[in-house]
């Protein structure tokens, strides 16, 4: 067969096009892409040869081989693993499987070390070979078969494949290294750039130099070491080569369970939030291991609100050719699981005491630990507790225990409220008749804080409310702040109400004379026990269906010494337009507050600007 010429993928071209010219900083990292893709290639042959023993009769131990040749200008990594025919490398190294590229193209950042560091989770590592050679060439014999296959290209929009002779078993890839890329040909750079990426590869990496050959790797599975001879700086190694970050860990865990299940567990939670944490299919990333042989990356070993978890799970409990079926059903796994639950949470509850430190994963994961709050019922309290909130009580955030120790004589709920951001909602008129009564609100400005109080809707026997849903039990509790204790009547308040109903009716289901506030005049609300108007949005901007028809209420506040006066005058018959207008626009001013569209923008705008000009030129009646 003669010699093939193809053209990448158009997606791949555009990665060469990046991972070329862009990402130029730290190159460094092409050595640990090549060095884990050959150590996956053994992986995936050790796996196989499971079931098909034959597939390692020839090719010898697995190792991984590293040649650098300075007098060439040339770099080899060769690994005789599962290897590769003419159709893998057309697919595996012509094109992206995985989404991985369009998510890759999004997310750069334009920072070019920050995005060279991200390549490596994107399944586009083997393109990084580009940053340093102008030439590749990609020798591979799958397992099993017998022809060979070269695989070549420049990096420039087309690559060839052709029939190869006399190549073993499993791939090598050399690298014709660009002018100012030479010192990747050089023993000293190699063993230094696979010490720090690769010494954890659990194959030896045996360097050939000169007609000398060094061992330059432990190839001792980190996690099957004893916790006290493994370093700082060795799991942080590890956890960048198993994840492709370029973080340090915040927290590794490091265990050996002991009694009625043994396994090793090596976790880590990263310090930066990962780029596609709240993508649907986004798992806990725990690679499986027997008896060190990795089984699978897809074991869902931890429950989805634990997937901010990545790690390596190595047991010898089950046996190697466990199936897909056996994985999704075997009562070890489930054990395993609750166990790996039970010491992150333990893991966790120490780190928090921590404050400042526990902060930091907060800010990166707390929302997705919040979501724990609902999936996982036999350990809620605990993740409650782990839970960190931001409340009116002051600026930093608290846990539910210390809002418990600070609750009022005879409050028996707490309370909360959910909006967009943070700084908007510590505004939100809502929340004046708590404050007026020293009542402390949790300020919630996650989607998910929607969701979490209908399954958490206690703790510890305190029932947990949203402000935004009812005025509850205002009226057991005595204002503090006694600014504007006068009053409109009752009866003024019920002419005011009946008035502005005519005016707004067609767009809230009732106006009301409220408790709840006493700064502001007006505010929007929803109905008791209902949908908050904030859920009711986000389940709008989800096209979900809004299950409620709309029941918002519009608030008055008879304390308001506007809306005092306008009680007065309509109770007295004053119907004016300037009345109707001023409706009109606390009922639009109600409306921004709390984030919603409101119906008429230009005849707000107008509506306003004619009371400027009253302010400034005095009101045509008073010309008249
Ligand atoms: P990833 O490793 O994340 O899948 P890469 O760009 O590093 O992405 O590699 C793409 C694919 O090319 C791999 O998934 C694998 O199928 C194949 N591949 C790369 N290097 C080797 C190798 N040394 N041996 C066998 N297959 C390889
Ligand atoms: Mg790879």
């Amino acid at each position: 067969m003669a010699e093939e010429k193809m053209q990448f993928q158009a997606e791949v071209g555009k990665v060469l096009d990046i991972v070329v010219n862009a990402l130029y900083s730290n190159t460094d990292i092409f050595l640990r892409e090549l060095v884990s893709n050959a150590s996956d290639a053994c992986d995936k042959l050790r796996y196989a040869a499971i079931m098909h023993p034959d597939m390692t009769k020839e090719g010898g131990e697995f190792k991984i081989d590293i040649t650098p040749d300075k007098d060439a200008r040339t770099l080899t990594i060769a690994d005789n693993g599962i290897g590769m025919n003419r159709e893998d490398l057309i697919k595996d190294l012509g094109s992206i499987g995985k989404s991985g590229s369009a998510e890759f193209l999004n997310n750069l950042t334009g920072d070019k070390q920050k995005d060279a560091t991200i390549i490596g989770q994107f399944g586009v590592g083997f393109y990084s070979a580009f940053m340093v050679a102008e030439k590749v060439e990609v020798r591979s014999r799958k397992a099993g078969e017998t022809q060979g296959w070269i695989w070549t290209s420049e990096g420039h929009g087309s690559f060839a494949v052709d029939e190869a002779d006399d190549v073993p078993r499993g791939t090598s890839v050399k690298l014709y290294l660009k002018p100012d890329c030479a010192h990747y040909a050089e023993a000293g750079d190699v063993r230094q750039i696979v010490r720090q990426f690769s010494d954890h590869i659990s194959f030896p990496v045996v360097m050939h130099y000169l007609g000398e050959t060094e061992n330059i790797n432990r190839a001792a599975a980190i996690w099957t070491r004893n916790k006290a001879d493994v370093t700082e700086k060795e799991y942080g190694d590890f956890y960048r080569s198993l994840t492709g970050a370029f973080d340090a860990p915040w927290d590794v865990l490091h265990y050996r369970a002991e009694g009625t299940i043994e396994y090793d567990a090596l976790l880590f939670v990263p310090s930066r939030t990962p780029y596609d944490i709240f993508q649907p299919d986004r798992n806990a990333k725990l690679n499986l291991y027997v008896n060190r042989v990795f089984i699978t990356d897809k074991a869902e070993l931890l429950p989805n609100y634990m997937r901010f978890v990545q790690g390596v799970i190595d047991t010898k409990e089950l046996p190697l050719n466990v199936s897909r079926e056996m994985l999704q059903n075997t009562p070890v796994l489930a054990k395993i699981k609750t166990g790996i639950v039970r010491r992150i949470l333990g893991e966790l509850k120490k780190k928090s005491e921590d404050k400042e430190n526990y902060l930091k994963f907060i800010d990166a994961f707390g929302t997705v630990l919040k979501e724990g709050l609902i999936e996982d019922a036999s350990n809620r309290e605990d993740i409650a507790d782990l839970c960190r909130f931001h409340s009116t009580a002051g600026e930093e955030m608290t846990t539910l225990a210390e809002y418990v120790s600070r609750m009022k004589a005879g409050q028996k709920s707490i309370y909360y409220i959910t909006g967009d951001d943070l700084n908007i909602l510590r505004n939100n008129p809502q929340l004046e008749g708590y404050a007026a009564r020293g009542l402390e609100v949790l300020l919630l400005s996650d989607p998910i804080d929607e969701f979490w109080p209908q399954n958490l809707t206690q703790y510890k026997e305190k029932t947990i409310k949203s402000v935004q849903a009812g005025a509850f039990d205002l009226a057991n509790f005595p204002l503090i702040e006694t600014a504007d204790t006068e009053k409109a009547s009752d009866d003024a308040m019920k002419a005011l109400t009946a008035f502005a109903k005519e005016i707004v009716g067609d767009e809230v289901k009732e106006v009301r004379s409220t408790e709840r506030l006493t700064k502001s005049p007006a505010a929007l609300s929803a109905g008791d026990g209902e949908v908050s108007i904030h859920l009711e949005r986000l389940m709008r901007q989800h096209n979900q269906p809004v299950l409620y028809a709309s029941t918002h209420y519009f608030d008055l506040n008879p304390r308001h010494p506007l809306i005092r006066k306008l009680a007065e005058k309509v109770e007295q018959g004053d119907t004016s337009e300037t009345n109707k207008m001023m409706i009109r626009i606390l009922f639009d001013e109600a409306k921004i507050i709390e984030g919603e569209p409101i119906r008429d923008p230009a005849g707000f705008s107008r509506n306003v600007t004619d009371f400027m000009m009253r302010a400034v030129f005095g009101a045509p009646e008073d010309k008249a």
